[in-house]
């Protein structure tokens, strides 16, 4: 398959030949389940499946078939043959193509459903022509879809990375801080502030890795790296549970392959075990993606 969503607002004019449809109940994907084999349902019109969409955007087109993300209501019934999972459980389960334009989807679909009305006068807005944008009919103001943007950030100190428990998640994960970006705020300081306030450490040296969208709603998370410059580890006892400067030969159960962390902490892993010639350790835990 082609191997990426082109982008477009021009949709076909007549719902006619088969599209790939990313439904959604909520935050769960329509999927067809055949045994272990999951796919992603192609068909013209949802009116087909006796589906009636709530809202429905056109994203553009993938291996040469239009794709549409609709929102179905929660009460609808869905065909016998699929089922409803979740981007996190999709990951690797899905072709990876599909998965990203699947993640556009539920993003566009919550941004829908936010942005009905204009946030300056409180009237419904409308579609924009030609754009992934609302007006709104009385005051123009324009609403694009809102994209919110956190750093993440790999620090080392000799060797070892530092990993920390939050607060809120429920299991024995470990991961690399993360943090929103403020108004006013470049990146590098979002970086320095947010390891200080969580830590209470100092870093330096700080560099861009890769980025990554996260339509858990609607973030862009940008990943650096980053050296321990001075401080000693003091926790942000309301957000962070524990922290702490990991070997990267004897990690703590570290976040899934569908997340930047991962690909973060899988990259220093390598490139320390290279370093010291040594085979990365093979018996990793990994979160589950759910
Ligand atoms: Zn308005």
């Amino acid at each position: 398959m082609e191997n990426k969503l082109i982008p477009s607002v021009e949709a076909p004019p007549a719902k006619s030949e088969p599209a790939w449809w990313f439904v959604f109940i909520s935050d769960k994907m329509m999927v067809a389940e055949a045994g272990e084999e999951i796919s992603l349902p192609c068909f013209a019109d949802p009116a087909e499946l006796a589906l009636e969409p709530i809202r429905e955007w056109y994203l553009g087109t993938l291996g040469g078939r239009h794709c549409y993300c609709a929102e179905i209501s929660e009460t609808a019934a869905i065909p016998e043959n699929m089922a409803l999972r979740g981007l996190r459980y999709l990951y690797g389960r899905l072709e990876e193509s599909l998965h990203r334009a699947a993640m556009k989807a539920v993003h566009t679909l919550e941004w829908d459903r936010t942005s009905r009305y204009c946030g300056y006068c409180g009237m419904e807005t409308i579609r924009t022509r030609g754009m992934v944008a609302k007006e709104c009919p009385c005051c123009e103001l324009l609403i694009f879809p809102r994209i919110s943007p956190a750093v993440i950030v790999l620090v080392e100190r000799e060797g070892k990375v530092l990993l920390a428990r939050v607060k809120r998640f429920t299991s024995e994960l470990y991961s690399i801080l993360a943090g929103f970006v403020e108004l006013g705020e470049t990146l590098e300081e979002a970086v320095r502030r947010e390891i200080g306030e969580e830590v209470g450490i100092r870093v330096k040296n700080i560099r861009y890795f890769g980025s990554q969208p996260w339509p858990f709603p609607d973030s862009l998370m940008i990943g650096f790296t980053a050296e321990y410059e001075s401080g000693e580890i003091s926790i942000d006892e309301t957000e962070i549970a524990d922290a702490g400067w990991f070997d990267p030969e004897k990690l703590p159960t570290i976040p899934g392959k569908i997340s930047i962390a991962r690909e973060l902490i899988d990259w220093f892993v390598e490139t320390k075990s290279k370093e010291k010639g040594i085979t990365p350790q093979k018996e990793r835990r990994y979160h589950p993606n759910e």
